[in-house]
């Protein structure tokens, strides 16, 4: 019994909510959009984002920034990572984290993933063990926490510093701690394919004050330091405010005025995300042509996309995949893709990364499917796309 086509459009957001609408509408009324326009003894939306923020994360210091990719740029620049530095990071990401790099003058080490679409950590502790990086850029690619505790470990023994790229783990946590705060810096996005939308906009987290002092003064602070919301003693700042390129990458009020009333939402959300993740994950399961990656105890993810492999076939048996699913109303992504295609990208396809061979990556992503979930799709929507896939895997 063949299921109805799903009609749903995964690219459709929830609306922003009302309260976070009118707080954007008091923002325009003001004028005072840019973050330190601010009334005598006002904080500001931006600084009160930064506060609640930093609070939520559980980190001391939150910078509030204009997307994940700066975020990133500025964690590596305040890490220390200078032109010809090299960067570790896995070959399995997206174009913003090679991009970030290559922005700062790095150069990208990449490290294999597993099957289960985590960091290879094996190959990690190889690599990590030639003293040529001094940085690590994990991305916890869709919400794929490899485990953090070994991570962290080999990052001390060799001396590395930890950078987290959590646009797709923000509220995630391995062994009950939250992703960002296993190293020096978390780097999150509220762009809106992630889970606040902002359109752009991004956070930079750090246990670290004389890192988020560098920070701050390179994401653009006109030395009006003292007017941020979770920022350190004034005294870290004496040598960055000489020392500390202005790279002008503030957020603004506006964007912030709409993540506040979000963040109060966020737990929620997780929860909503979860639940529709499972509705996929059941339907695809009953399917003995795929196979989805595991989830270790330790990880609590937030379920906003879902990846699967198909066990077997080539690339024509994949692409028909994709298109029995477009069929069915059903949108997925394929990273097996000789050319960059929408937001999936290979490492194959960023040309100003010197070339490295990545064998186990190349073969997990020759077949690997991915699908956002957004919460505008019900978990009877859920139930239907999985089983339309899992149907679409058996037609094949
Ligand atoms: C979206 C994304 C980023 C950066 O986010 P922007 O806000 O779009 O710059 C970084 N890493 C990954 C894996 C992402 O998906």
């Amino acid at each position: 019994m063949a299921l109805p086509r799903f009609e749903g459009s995964f690219t459709q957001q929830e609306a922003i909510p009302d309260e976070a609408i009118a707080a954007a509408t008091r923002v325009l009324q003001s004028g005072r959009l840019h973050r330190y326009n601010l009334a005598p003894g006002e904080v500001g939306e931006v600084a009160a984002l930064e506060r609640d923020y930093a609070d939520w994360q559980g980190a001391d210091y939150c910078l509030a920034v204009t997307s994940g990719g700066q975020a990133i740029q500025i964690a590596l620049r305040a890490a220390g990572v200078s032109p010809g530095d090299a960067v570790l990071t896995n070959a399995f990401t997206l174009a913003p984290v090679p991009g970030a790099i290559h922005a700062v003058g790095g150069k990208p080490v990449l490290v294999e993933i597993d099957e289960n679409l985590r960091l290879d950590l094996d190959d990690f502790e190889r690599k990590a063990s030639t003293g040529a990086a001094k940085v690590m850029l994990v991305s916890h690619m869709r919400g794929h926490l490899c485990d953090m505790e070994r991570l962290a470990a080999i990052c001390q023994a060799h001396n590395i510093q930890l950078v987290e790229d959590c646009a797709h783990t923000m509220g995630a946590r391995w062994a009950g701690k939250r992703s960002g705060n296993f190293g020096l810096a978390g780097c999150f996005s509220t762009q809106t394919y992630k889970h606040m939308n902002s359109g752009e906009g991004g956070f930079l987290t750090s246990d670290d004050p004389d890192f988020i002092a560098r920070a701050t003064i390179m994401s653009g602070s006109y030395m009006l330091f003292e007017r941020h919301g979770a920022g350190p003693d004034i005294g870290h700042f004496d040598r960055p405010r000489f020392e500390q390129p202005n790279t002008s990458a503030r957020m603004d009020a506006l964007r912030a005025a709409i993540l506040r009333p979000q963040l109060a939402r966020l737990e929620d959300n997780i929860e909503r995300w979860n639940q529709r993740y499972a509705a996929v994950e059941d339907a695809l399961r009953a399917s003995p042509s795929l196979r989805v990656p595991s989830r270790p105890n330790q990880e609590s993810y937030v379920g906003s996309s879902i990846q699967f492999n198909l066990r077997e076939g080539d690339e024509a048996r994949c692409l028909r995949l994709v298109s029995l699913c477009a069929d069915r109303g059903v949108e997925l992504k394929w990273f097996g893709h000789r050319e960059p295609h929408g937001f999936t990208s290979s490492h194959r396809s960023w040309h100003y990364v010197t070339p490295q061979e990545m064998p186990k990556t190349d073969a997990i992503l020759a077949r690997l499917f991915d699908m956002r979930l957004p919460l505008t799709f019900s978990v009877e929507d859920c139930q239907q796309i999985g089983g339309l896939i899992a149907e679409a895997a058996e037609a094949l």
